[in-house]
């Protein structure tokens, strides 16, 4: 079967104030459908950029990314995101938050709403807004909004980089529990080795700026995965590997 996601040669470079930037250099990535990726790789070494080309959001200078087998001009209506900081609007509650991307594609269902916002654990919360919310309730709406839409594709940039272990293991549990679902396609940016393996079925690194990809391992721990197994001998193998090329690229 065709690959879901393909990056063919690609590489991108930004002019600055301060000089030219080359951020990604001959990037080849082949993603299947229903696949979970974790890309690593050093601050600066393009992952952000990769995500943006891989949502349509970036064009690539040299080479292509294709979706469904087609050059990818715009943001494809059935892809999910999630970044970093949760990018709620605050003058809207949670559920007018969540409910955003089906207004935008006509077809809210307040039920799918609610039923989603039982699911990362946020009910009672409706009508908060954004700034009553603690960061880490934030990013439960961030994720709920970026799923809501059951998307085929779901690109998620560091969006738990900001909350402490404790949360982000939370979060990562979570994560894996409503993926299980629907099963969509995810590509997932971390510096968080550990939290790379114990999600995905994939870990690829990359290099220092101009990112390369430089390792690619395959991530053979039988799902579902349970919380005690993320400190465990299995994972704990695997970030050494990971660990490794990145150290050795340094
Ligand atoms: P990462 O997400 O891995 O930290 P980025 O993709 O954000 O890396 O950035 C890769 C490189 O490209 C960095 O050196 C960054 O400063 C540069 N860069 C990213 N976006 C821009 C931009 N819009 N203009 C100029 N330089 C940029
Ligand atoms: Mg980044």
């Amino acid at each position: 079967m065709q690959p879901l996601l393909i990056a063919e040669n690609v590489s991108h470079h930004f002019r600055a104030p301060s000089g030219d930037v080359l951020a990604v250099r001959d990037i080849s990535l082949r993603v299947r459908e229903g696949e979970f990726v974790a890309l690593v790789g050093p601050s600066g070494s393009g992952k952000t950029t990769l995500l943006r080309m891989f949502g349509g959001l970036l064009q690539p200078e040299q080479g292509r990314i294709l979706y469904k087998g087609q050059p990818l001009m715009e943001p494809p209506a059935d892809i999910g995101m999630a970044f970093q900081k949760p990018t709620l609007l605050p003058w809207r509650s949670v559920v007018d938050n969540v409910r955003l991307p089906l207004e935008i594609t006509g077809r809210d269902d307040y039920a799918d709403v609610a039923a989603m916002l039982e699911a990362v654990g946020l009910t009672g919360f409706e009508e908060s807004l954004p700034a009553e919310l603690s960061g880490g309730m934030q990013q439960r709406v961030s994720l709920a909004r970026a799923l809501i839409n059951q998307p085929r594709l779901l690109l998620m940039d560091e969006p738990f980089g900001a909350l402490d272990m404790m949360l982000r293991s939370e979060m990562n549990l979570l994560l894996l529990n409503l993926w299980e679902r629907t099963r969509p396609t995810v590509l997932f940016v971390t510096h968080d080795i550990q939290e790379a393996v114990f999600l995905a079925d994939r870990v690829v690194t990359m290099s220092p700026r101009p990112g390369r990809v430089i390792g690619n391992f395959a991530v053979e721990i039988p799902r579902p995965r349970a919380e005690s197994e993320r400190y465990g001998q299995s994972v704990q193998e695997y970030v050494e590997r990971v660990w490794h090329t990145l150290e050795q690229a340094r």
